[in-house]
């Protein structure tokens, strides 16, 4: 997972570094016509021993990286709690590891209302429950990718011509989108998502199964995730999840205290007391996924 040429390169420019602070001057008055160098450290010179130590540390610190597997990770969730429900633990464990975790978040989850402003508030409300629960497990805010992609849409998206969203009257990102004004079209869409994968250069991916997932807009994200992968031949691993559907995974005994912890982030899923069963189901259940590696491939 660790790029060591890449670590072992920026090792050996950073020690490099420490010993090339001197500056070379020649001395006109010297007969000898030798050069004396000054330290830009008028008071010390370089420390050899300093410098081995330094070396010594860094190298630990990459065998260390190395032995804990850091990753980089791309989670794709069509709607605000998908990265918990999917992937909760298993971010959780990957962020403990020391590696890094994005989350694209393709809409705001807001199907709500035919009131426009109703449905732009609860989709609003379902972006912050989602960043609450990313900065307790752990993910920064600038790791939040929000799309802003049309939620109850993502299937019937037209490969040119724009939808309008009933729920928000929006056919067209918002600004505070992480592409603000891309059309409600399947060809913004999957640019968006290239764009994102193209940038990233992530080493896992996780993202709703195209087959397995039976919610529309989960099933069409994961095709358009797919289509990319083998269309641009990229090479990482993918790691596909369900969320809806009938599973074929025994539950735990028990439920999982931290699951359960992530779900509560979500309060605006508790509008019925069958959706919240819904929700606190998945901390009885473990997280799996059809995973298929580069190197198996
Ligand atoms: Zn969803």
């Amino acid at each position: 997972m660790v790029d060591m040429e890449n670590l072992l390169v920026m090792a050996t420019a950073w020690t490099g570094l420490l010993a090339s602070n001197d500056l070379v001057i020649p001395d006109t008055k010297n007969t000898h016509n030798e050069q004396i160098i000054y330290s830009t450290d008028l008071f010390r010179k370089p420390n050899k021993r300093k410098i081995a130590l330094q070396k010594r540390l860094l190298a630990k610190k990459i065998k260390k990286q190395i032995q804990r597997n850091v990753d980089k990770v791309l989670v794709f969730a069509p709607h605000p709690d998908d990265e918990e429900l999917c992937c909760g633990l298993t971010l959780t464990e990957k962020i403990k590891q020391g590696s890094t975790v994005k989350i694209v978040f393709v809409t705001n989850g807001d199907a709500k209302s035919f009131d426009f402003d109703i449905s732009k508030s609860y989709g609003r409300l379902r972006k912050s429950e989602s960043i609450k629960s990313a900065i307790h497990m752990g993910i920064p805010i600038r790791n939040l990718i929000f799309l802003n992609f049309p939620d109850g849409y993502l299937d019937k998206l037209d490969m040119t011509t724009p939808i309008t969203s009933s729920y928000t009257g929006e056919n067209v990102t918002h600004f505070s989108s992480y592409f603000p004004g891309r059309l409600y079209t399947k060809k913004a869409l999957k640019s968006s998502i290239r764009e994102i994968l193209i940038k990233e250069k992530p080493h896992t991916i996780y993202f709703p199964d195209p087959q397995l997932d039976k919610h529309p807009d989960h099933a069409a994200v994961g095709q358009i995730v797919m289509d990319i992968i083998t269309e641009d031949g990229l090479k990482l691993d993918t790691q596909a999840y369900q969320i809806h559907g009938t599973k074929k995974v025994a539950a735990l005994s028990l439920p999982n205290r931290l699951k359960l912890e992530l779900i509560k982030f979500f309060p605006s899923q508790f509008h019925s007391p069958e959706y919240k069963k819904f929700m606190e189901h998945f901390a009885s259940l473990p997280e799996v996924f059809k995973g298929s590696s580069p190197n198996s491939q």
